[in-house]
């Protein structure tokens, strides 16, 4: 079973992230057999959006400067990051992450994103872009991005585990 992540961010965050829940990728009705998307979708071509992938495996778009847990309609995720989109003989994964820190997913959550695309009929590679990975300190509780693979708190200097422990 893929992990469920559910959201870690500030609790003020959550209550007040008003945006909505994300677009679903496809939109409603059937995709055609071949071909691009048919226009107007919710892709734009360039543009970086905010994304979670729901527990049924839906592709949820909302615009970049949205909360991850807004876009996820305040729901766990299986994936959360950012996402951009090229479109030439059709649609294709451009930059791919999983920079959340409002449910800071694991690399390893790439299935579920690579899932979602296939059902909606958008070409990716075979990884994220950029992969982020994230703990939470032992000794001060927050939350740390590691950077070129230090573990250790950006706040109190305390050693970081090497297994995921934000949940
Ligand atoms: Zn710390």
């Amino acid at each position: 079973m893929p992990r469920l992540y559910h959201y870690v961010g500030p609790a003020d965050v959550a209550t007040s992230a008003g945006t909505g829940p994300g677009r679903p990728l496809p939109p409603a009705g059937p995709l055609p057999a071949d071909g691009p998307l048919p226009p107007p979708g919710p892709l734009v071509a360039g543009e970086i959006f905010t994304y979670v992938v729901s527990p049924a495996g839906i592709l949820l778009l909302a615009p970049r400067n949205s909360e991850h847990v807004a876009c996820a309609g305040g729901a766990p995720v299986l994936a959360a990051g950012e996402i951009s989109f090229r479109h030439d003989d059709g649609w294709h994964v451009d930059q791919v992450t999983n920079q959340s820190t409002g449910y800071c997913p694991e690399p390893s959550c790439w299935p579920a994103v690579a899932a979602a695309l296939d059902a909606a009929g958008i070409r990716h590679d075979d990884a994220f872009t950029a992969e982020f990975t994230f703990r939470r300190c032992p000794a001060c509780a927050a939350v740390n991005l590691v950077k070129e693979d230090v573990f250790l708190c950006d706040l109190c200097g305390a050693d970081l585990p090497p297994g995921w422990n934000v949940g």
